[in-house]
């Protein structure tokens, strides 16, 4: 019986996941893969290698959901009881199909190894469920077509490890599934220097709505906004999406650098490709993020140079920042270390971030962040103010931040 899928869940099977000892990203790649195929998700469980709590999740979800996809527990192990708990959810009896069991012997022989017997179950079906087929491991998945309470159910079981469970999602799984004609359009864009909250209040009212619906999150290059809208056709989403998207463009103007896919690196190093200009950089606190980040991508060693990572007084000197930076302000030892950075490494540019920490602590204790650009575009400085922070993130705020600075002034 083939029904339009409206709605599914996921549920993930394995006590590592709840011990937080794995982090189930098979999830997030099914979800987020629904969603945009018009798919509604109302619900998604984690439960443990439990005979009774998995059978307890799949039951509700074949009262509320049209689909449900499991994932995990398909394993030869006495703890692998996906399909134990489905059998026993239809009240169906597993029988080991011949050319399953034949493929798995095949299988194990192509290894140069006899199968253990354990395996066996693997080549389980019930009368329920067809199998699908897993070329880069040993379990089958289940396709599963039931009735509950009159209405059309389907479970589909896939194995847990995410090359084995995308792959079989995308060849097996999806062909098999009539899936709504409906079609989701978004746009992302992306900001720096708005704190969420305040992108929120400029967005108002709009994050309230469900269809277009506007989204804000925070993420390692700003806060990004997205407008997501549903409709029978892409060109119907894209339709009822555009008045929407005008206007938080319009509201979030002066922040924006960017839209869906693109990334701050990507962007910089495209602005100076297409001016000619090269740019070296020069680094405290951030201890080599930001040429880490700068010498990614295609064509970057055409436009970055090289790096400087110095925090200690000396061997800054070693570099040429004069030792008379101290009697400098703040400000002024930036310039001198964007300046420092373009001579030595002869570069059109040259980019600065200097850290002050209140402690002479690398970690923890920065209070002030000091980007410098000098150079062929001219002179600009932003001041970053950190909280106290774990190095990582601080390295990664610096680092953004300084793109960021190198972007509007190729942008100007
Ligand atoms: P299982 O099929 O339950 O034996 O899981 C096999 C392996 O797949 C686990 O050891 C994990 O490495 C991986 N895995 C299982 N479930 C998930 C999940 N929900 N997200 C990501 N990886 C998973
Ligand atoms: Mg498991």
């Amino acid at each position: 019986m083939t029904t339009t899928i409206q709605s599914a869940e996921l549920l993930s099977v394995g006590t590592e996941l709840l011990l937080g000892e794995i982090v189930d990203t098979n999830s997030a790649y099914l979800a987020a893969d629904l969603a945009t195929r018009g798919v509604d998700i109302y619900w998604s469980q984690r439960v443990g290698d439990n005979l009774n709590r998995v059978k307890t999740a799949i039951q509700q979800a074949l009262n509320r959901s049209d689909l449900l996809v499991m994932c995990g527990g398909l394993g030869p192990t006495d703890d692998d009881l996906s399909r134990e708990a489905i059998a026993a959810t239809l009240n169906e009896t597993p029988t080991i199909d011949p050319q399953l069991e034949l493929w798995l012997r095949e299988r194990f022989a192509s290894f140069s190894r006899r199968m253990p017997e354990r395996n066996l179950k693997q080549a389980w079906l019930i009368p329920s469920a067809r199998a699908l087929a897993n070329p880069l491991g040993t379990a089958p998945g289940w396709f599963v077509n039931c009735t509950v309470a009159g209405k059309p159910r389907v479970i589909v079981a896939l194995p847990g490890p995410p090359r084995e469970l995308k792959r079989m999602w995308l060849h097996e799984v999806l062909p098999l599934l009539s899936l709504p004609e409906s079609a989701l359009f978004t746009r992302t864009f992306k900001t720096m220097n708005m704190g969420e909250s305040t992108v929120a209040d400029l967005l108002g009212e709009l994050t309230l709505q469900a269809n277009p619906s506007v989204a804000t999150y925070a993420k390692r290059d700003g806060v990004h906004v997205r407008v997501a809208a549903k409709a029978t056709t892409s060109t119907e989403a894209a339709e009822l999406a555009a008045p929407v998207v005008t206007q938080v463009q319009g509201l979030l103007e002066s922040g924006i650098w960017g839209v869906d896919k693109d990334e701050l690196p990507d962007l910089v190093r495209e602005g100076l490709l297409a001016r000619g200009l090269s740019v070296g950089s020069f680094e405290t606190l951030s201890a080599g993020a930001l040429a880490e980040v700068l010498s990614h991508g295609k064509q970057s060693t055409s436009v970055y140079k090289g790096g400087v990572v110095a925090w200690d007084m000396q061997a800054q000197a070693a570099f040429g920042v004069s030792e008379t930076r101290l009697q400098l302000s703040h400000e002024a030892s930036a310039f001198a270390m964007a300046d420092a950075a373009a001579a030595l490494l002869k570069t059109d540019i040259g980019l600065a971030a200097f850290g002050v920490t209140d402690r002479g602590e690398l970690e923890e204790h920065v209070s002030e962040v000091y980007i410098a650009v000098s150079g062929a575009l001219g002179r600009e400085l932003k001041v970053l103010t950190l909280p106290p922070l774990q190095a990582d993130w601080i390295r990664e705020r610096i680092t953004y931040a300084s793109l960021y600075l190198l972007w509007s002034v190729l942008n100007a």
